[in-house]
């Protein structure tokens, strides 16, 4: 398990804005690990994500139990930052009846006809689950926030989307993550902080690899010379939308391993932190279970 207060680092305040730059996208905990070796480093990094499957498991099997709380997970990125991998990671150690994953893309002409919120709001996890937005409601804040011609019919004719209308989708998000936690949704919110260095790292890795080609988008690259509007675009939702009951997680994501370590723990830790138990089995049901019992093992 990552310390407490390590998560606690990577926890957004709620106090003033958010400034990216204060967080370090290639942090690797303490300097235990930068003495390693790379293949001690290696082995330790597999040790740890064994550790935490293995956690997270445990704690996703007793959700499922309870049947109160669903969990949602919402994760935002620059591109190739690790979401996918990370899913993969996550997913891995869980019960795939427990747990849903839905990637959310451009809108569709339908989508568009309704308000922003309707698309996600059918993908919500059911109580016993975790359910894992792969790019959110976030996004109509973000690429949205970037590219503003993407907004749609919902302002009128020629109007440009300003401050006030920004203000009141972060204002709308908040309302509807506190509308879900009240009904006993958790809600976490991981954003992969990869760095611009590394981001053209993994791209010339996807350009080499002929196995990695199908991953690049020339769009992708087009995104990229919005580095710093989409920095600007992300300081500001998560200054608006960190809140006690969805807070946000700026998590380092340059060392891949590091990252999906980061987020399976912290998924773990908030979902022990629920006052989860399995049912109670009553005295009459004791006595059912004893009746069975009694005639498998009578059984010829
Ligand atoms: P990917 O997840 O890399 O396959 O790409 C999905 C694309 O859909 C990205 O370019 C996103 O920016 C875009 N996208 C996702 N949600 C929205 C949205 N609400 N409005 C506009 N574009 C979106
Ligand atoms: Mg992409």
């Amino acid at each position: 398990m990552i310390r407490k207060d390590i998560i606690d680092l990577f926890r957004v305040s709620r106090d003033g804005k958010v400034r990216l730059k204060n967080f370090n996208p290639g942090w690797m905990q303490s300097e235990e690990f930068e003495e390693f070796g790379k293949d001690a480093l290696k082995e330790r990094a597999q040790q740890v994500l064994a550790q935490n499957l293995a956690d997270l498991a445990e704690a996703q099997n007793l959700l499922y139990a309870d049947d109160r709380y669903a969990v949602l997970i919402v994760l935002q990125a620059m591109d190739a930052a690790g979401k996918d991998g990370t899913i993969k990671h996550v997913m891995s150690g869980v019960n795939p009846q427990g747990c849903q994953v839905f990637s959310f893309k451009k809108p569709s002409a339908e989508d568009l006809d309704h308000n922003f919120l309707w698309r996600y709001m059918k993908c919500l996890p059911e109580r016993g689950r975790i359910g894992i937005f792969n790019r959110s409601y976030y996004e109509d804040v973000l690429v949205v926030k970037v590219h503003p011609e993407l907004v749609g019919r919902q302002l009128a004719r020629k109007k440009k989307p300003g401050k006030k209308f920004w203000g009141q989708r972060y204002e709308d998000i908040n309302a509807f993550e506190r509308h879900l936690a009240r009904n006993g949704t958790l809600i976490l919110k991981f954003f992969l902080n990869v760095s611009k260095a590394e981001q053209k790292a993994r791209f010339l890795e996807r350009l080499d690899r002929p196995e990695k080609n199908w991953k690049f988008s020339p769009s992708d690259l087009s995104e990229r010379d919005y580095w710093a509007d989409y920095m600007d675009a992300y300081e500001d939702a998560l200054s608006a939308t960190t809140t006690k009951w969805a807070p946000w997680y700026v998590i380092p994501a340059d060392h891949k391993w590091v990252a999906r370590a980061v987020v399976a723990d912290i998924i773990t830790t908030a979902i022990r932190g629920l006052d989860l138990r399995y049912p109670e089995v009553t005295e009459e049901q004791k006595k059912l279970l004893s009746v069975a019992r009694t005639k498998l093992e009578g059984e010829e």
